[in-house]
């Protein structure tokens, strides 16, 4: 059966930026039908009901996360959305944010009726200055509508969103990093616990959700519970899903699929497969901080526990394929030197071993690599990993691990030979 788009199914409607086109379509009324007929305790039960887990990478479930929010502790509650989207190859939050932004503002609205807040906090990465520019527009349409502001949708629920714009630090993409960004400070991760839920914003419960996930509140609420639990693969893996396909594949994009297709599915029938019908020489499933799949073990789903199993993760659903013409030496070093540069510095671990790590794969690259040096990049990677205030160093570690583990003899020859095996194949 084909598939029926939800999440994008508007965004080639270039009027449904517009909140009047918006509301043509049916938007809004189900946020005044949650806000007007539902609780917010049934709010929280419906959704967890759904199986609905985050859209930012790490995928924990939605309900259960706002379930953990104190009640009646006399301070205010906060809600942030996380649209800080930098993982390198993922750009989906972006196509919800430029494309159709009241399904985003509606399901903000849904999840701060449920935690019971007030004020929420849209923060988006500095770099969005048009998705900022048609957030902002959106926001001041919905505030005309009185779908923000005091008693939203003639109810007793007052509601007002700010939108805040990052300043280009991958870190702030991390929930603590977030908060302390948005209270004016650097954007330093924070020790856990305690957990933002309990003491995040301003020292209040606050409750960071990434944009996706908040995109599906809408259309949950709408079409109820049972609905989103029949797309996906398994009960633990529900729902709609977006993928940023990218690389050297023929038709790269931002598409929708159920939560778990069969990753060579994405690719080869919905993306048009490998560039110029090259062979495959791996895919990072989930965003450049997860480790790399080799071809044999791509037959796998897009899902949560699906890549888990297979010593991956689903991340960000950054999907980039990568194909035999990549050379994975080059691949790693561009990969070490991104997280070299978006660490924050507090933890030894992440800040000393990122840089050293671009520092010898660069040597590799250029043609000085020793013999030595792949056992001690691994030993570098063992040492970052769990061990820091957040998971930007495992970040870096897991796929340098992973593409020096899986594809060995292309650094070896690199060290050995003191240039590249591809270029040197290809030239052959
Ligand atoms: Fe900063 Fe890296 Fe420590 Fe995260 S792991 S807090 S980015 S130094």
């Amino acid at each position: 059966m084909p598939y029926e788009l939800v999440l994008l199914k508007n965004i080639h409607d270039p009027r449904v930026k517009e909140i009047d086109r918006y509301i043509e379509l049916g938007g809004y009324k189900t946020a005044e039908r949650v806000v007007k007929e539902i609780t917010p305790k049934d709010v929280i039960e419906t959704t967890k009901a759904t199986g609905l887990r985050g859209r930012g990478g790490a995928g924990f479930p939605t309900g259960l996360k706002w379930s953990f929010v104190p009640k009646d502790t006399g301070k205010p509650v906060y809600l942030c959305c996380n649209a800080d989207e930098s993982e390198p190859g993922t750009c989906k939050d972006r196509v919800i944010i430029e494309r159709d932004p009241h399904q985003l503002i509606e399901g903000i609205i849904i999840a701060a009726y449920a935690v019971d807040c007030h004020l929420a906090f849209i923060y988006i990465r500095g770099e969005f200055s048009l998705g900022y520019r048609i957030l902002d527009k959106a926001l001041q349409e919905a505030h005309r509508r009185g779908f923000l502001g005091r008693k939203i949708f003639g109810s007793a629920y007052d509601l007002e969103i700010i939108l805040h714009s990052g300043a280009g630090a991958y870190i702030c993409g991390e929930e603590t990093g977030l908060i302390e960004s948005l209270e004016g400070k650097r954007g330093h991760p924070r020790q856990k616990p305690p957990f933002p839920a309990v003491q995040g914003l301003y020292g209040c419960p606050t409750v960071v959700n990434n944009v996706e996930t908040l995109a599906n509140l809408p259309h949950i609420f709408n079409r109820g519970v049972e609905w989103f639990k029949s797309i996906g693969s398994n009960e633990k893996n529900t729902g709609p899903k977006l993928y940023c396909v990218s690389g050297q594949v023929n038709k790269p994009a931002v598409v929708e699929r159920e939560l778990g297709i069969p990753l060579m599915e994405l690719i080869n029938d919905v993306c048009g497969g490998v560039r110029n019908g090259n062979k495959l020489k791996g895919i990072i499933p989930g965003g450049s901080s997860v480790p790399i799949l080799r071809p044999e073990e791509c037959d796998v789903r897009m899902d949560f526990d699906s890549l888990a199993a297979k010593g991956t993760l689903l991340g960000s659903c950054g999907v980039i394929v990568i194909d035999e013409t990549a050379c994975m030496v080059r691949l790693a070093l561009r990969t070490a030197r991104f997280y070299a540069e978006e660490t924050c510095g507090q933890c030894t671990q992440c800040r000393e071993g990122t840089w050293w790590m671009e520092q010898v794969l660069h040597r590799i690259e250029y043609g000085h690599g020793k013999p030595e040096d792949l056992r001690m990049i691994l030993d570098m990677c063992s040492n970052m990993k769990g061990v820091t205030i957040c998971v930007l160093s495992d970040a870096c570690a897991m796929p340098v691990e992973a593409m020096i583990n899986k594809y060995r003899e292309e650094f070896e020859y690199h060290i050995m030979e003191k240039r590249c095996m591809v270029s040197a194949h290809a030239h052959a």
